[in-house]
């Protein structure tokens, strides 16, 4: 049976002093895989150590500046999160996880990140909680060490991937791919290779139908060799800070979706969490451990076709 190796480190849990993002679910992930044997102990991997530095194939030299001296300017700003060593530091290991975790997608089919996804991070400045942004720099290394050529990103979190959008928007390497409420930050959206603005209250039934048969027809236009999924667990009804009506099992049929149409086709893929902000913590955290559990069916040869 194939596994599903998890990326993890206890450092992700990282103090933003009473803010809305909630870091122990990267603790509480893993914990809960473990539980419900998911996982066992040796499935777990630590991120890559990574420096800013390293960051340089992102973000630029102003930018990682700020950062390093932890510089409260137009750059840093809009973040909307403290400006810590701490929280500097975990944002630059989490890009490294999501660079491990691209490493055993290309050895296994998938790779899990217990974190990443920080989509609103752009080149030169921080937006939306993001500092990082943690796929750019694992589609540009995995490219620039030789081992993929084209990337396909599937980001299904509420908010646009703006970020991660603007990074790549004259790069016909990189597809970008974006499904969320349209009537939500970011103002104004970026301009992805492909869009879907969803109504507010948009249920199961509609997204579903709109996320397969883009993801159909961009298959037909692109053949990518890694795809890189952002699992925000923000499109879920009782999300507060969207307003999308998604219900968990429809939230597991996104993920047999884009999971299962990559599976077919041999095209391995990273995960990461993104967003997440139900009233109970538990419910965000069943959300990506759902992911998890539709990636193990598919690995295992259980999964039903997408
Ligand atoms: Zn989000």
């Amino acid at each position: 049976m194939a596994r599903v190796r998890y990326v993890f480190h206890p450092r992700y849990e990282m103090d933003l002093q009473g803010h809305v993002f909630p870091t122990q679910k990267y603790r509480l992930v893993r914990e809960r895989l473990l539980a419900e044997g998911l996982a066992r102990p040796e499935d777990f991997e630590e991120p890559e150590p990574i420096t800013l530095d390293d960051l340089k194939i992102v973000h630029t030299p102003e930018y990682l500046d700020d950062l390093r001296h932890l510089r409260w300017t137009h750059r840093t700003m809009y973040s909307e999160l403290p400006l810590t060593r701490e929280i500097v530091e975990g944002f630059v290991l989490m890009a490294g996880g999501t660079w491990k975790a691209t490493r055993l997608a290309l050895q296994d089919g998938f790779g899990y990140h217990i974190g990443g996804g920080f989509h609103h991070a752009y080149s030169d400045h921080a937006e939306g909680f993001c500092y990082v942004n943690d796929l750019a720099y694992a589609i540009r290394r995995a490219q620039t060490e030789g081992l993929i050529e084209r990337a396909l990103v599937v980001d299904c979190d509420v908010h646009q991937g703006n970020g991660t959008a603007a990074i790549f928007r004259h790069d016909p390497s990189v597809f970008t791919f974006s499904i969320h409420q349209e009537e939500l930050y970011p103002w104004p959206k970026e301009q992805s290779d492909w869009d879907i603005g969803l109504p507010l209250y948009t249920g199961d039934e509609v997204y579903l139908a709109e996320l397969r048969a883009a993801l159909e027809e961009i298959y037909r236009r692109f053949t990518p060799d890694l795809v890189v999924y952002q699992a925000g667990a923000d499109p879920y009804r009782e999300d507060q800070l969207a307003n999308l009506r998604l219900s968990k099992e429809g939230l597991m049929e996104r993920d047999r979706i884009v999971l299962g149409m990559a599976w077919q086709r041999r095209i391995p893929v990273v995960i990461t969490l993104g967003g997440g902000y139900a009233l109970r913590v538990e419910d965000t955290v069943e959300i990506h451990v759902n992911t998890a559990r539709v990636a193990r069916e598919l690995a295992s040869g259980q999964g039903e076709p997408a």
